[in-house]
């Protein structure tokens, strides 16, 4: 089955994104204290609430475009070094939704994996860094295989659903090499990274809304 991205769904993502955040305020909030600066709960928070804040200038938007205004106003909006990692997310997803089309799963899962090449381009990281990327690419790389195998994408969110999981909790014994984090050495060792972890709260929210539609 295929299915193309709309605009609706990308503000009720907005919404259920925002939601799974400050829900988990204390775990962004200690994660980031013990292996960063403290902040990143109140970046997220910040980014999030400005997103949904902006539904009714997104809404006549094509999904593409609300991607791409998504990321501008991101850019402008996170401090710290998630900010424009995960802006230049969004707009690379867009700018590859516009010249590829939306109509099939595995043309928005290669948009997906674009927007995690623009993460990886921008911060210079890679896989086993201690980074949000530990949950980003394995999830991408996932998300490719199974659309391309045309998974049903009930199956496809459930899956990804585990394997964020999965790339967050991996972080936990990790010596980080990128980012804040990398000046601890081996005492940041037995911590989840804060980064991973938000981006695993938001393919949850985001598969969520998929599996429960
Ligand atoms: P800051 O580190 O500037 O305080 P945040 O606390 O908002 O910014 O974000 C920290 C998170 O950003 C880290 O937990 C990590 O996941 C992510 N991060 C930092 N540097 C990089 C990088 N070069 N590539 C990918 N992710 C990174
Ligand atoms: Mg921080």
């Amino acid at each position: 089955m295929n299915h193309s991205i709309n605009t609706k769904f990308i503000l009720t993502a907005a919404n259920a994104i925002q939601a799974n955040i400050l829900a988990n305020e204390s775990t962004l909030e200690s994660l980031d204290r013990a292996i960063g600066d403290g902040d990143h709960y109140i970046n997220m928070k910040r980014g999030a609430n400005v997103i949904v804040e902006m539904q009714a200038e997104l809404a006549p938007l094509t999904p593409e475009d609300a991607l791409g205004k998504i990321g501008l106003k991101l850019l402008s909006t996170i401090g710290g070094a998630s900010g424009p990692l995960l802006a230049s997310f969004f707009m690379s997803m867009g700018k590859v939704l516009k010249e590829n089309g939306d109509e099939s799963t595995l043309k928005i899962a290669a948009a997906f994996a674009a927007g995690v090449q623009a993460i990886i381009q921008r911060g210079k990281a890679d896989i086993g860094e201690k980074t949000m990327l530990d949950v980003l690419i394995p999830v991408s790389n996932q998300f490719v295989l199974l659309a391309a195998q045309k998974c049903d994408v009930k199956l496809i969110c459930a899956t990804l659903m585990h394997t964020a999981e999965q790339g967050m909790l991996a972080t936990k014994d990790l010596i980080a090499t990128k980012g804040r984090a990398a000046g601890l050495g081996e005492r940041a060792i037995g911590h989840i990274d804060p980064g991973a972890k938000s981006c695993q709260l938001m393919v949850e929210a985001v598969c969520k809304q998929v599996l429960e539609s």
